[in-house]
């Protein structure tokens, strides 16, 4: 079983976000950004490849909610998701990075 498929049942503790019957949100172990929050479904998908036009249908609005829970709607966030080797995904189950609460410097930067 996968670290996040840990994480859903409980095996590993977090600091859930926020949390519904398909999706959860929890603060990243190793945060990259003041605020550096996790997103996942539930079930096992293992990445943005994989996913089915109906979990991202459902997965838009949950992301959009964690960003008003974390009070980073106006002030702005960076929605990352990382797949395979060459995008650096090191967790195999699909999780969208938001980073938040600072200006973001690093790739994909128009400043
Ligand atoms: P990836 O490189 O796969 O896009 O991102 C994986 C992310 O998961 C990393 O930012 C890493 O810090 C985070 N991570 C890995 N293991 C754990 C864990 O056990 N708990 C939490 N909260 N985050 C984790
Ligand atoms: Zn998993």
């Amino acid at each position: 079983m996968c670290i996040f498929c840990k994480i859903v049942n409980g095996e590993i503790p977090n600091n859930t976000v926020l949390e519904d019957e398909n999706f959860l949100a929890f603060d990243d172990i190793n945060p990259q950004a003041k605020i550096h929050t996790i997103v996942i479904p539930k079930a096992h998908v293992e990445s943005f490849g994989d996913v089915s036009a109906d979990t991202m249908s459902k997965m838009t609005p949950f992301i959009q909610e964690v960003t008003e829970k974390l009070n980073v709607s106006n002030s702005g966030y960076r929605l990352i998701t990382n797949i395979g080797s060459d995008g650096g995904q090191e967790v195999p189950h699909l999780h969208f990075h938001i980073l938040a609460g600072e200006p973001l410097r690093g790739l994909v930067n128009k400043s």
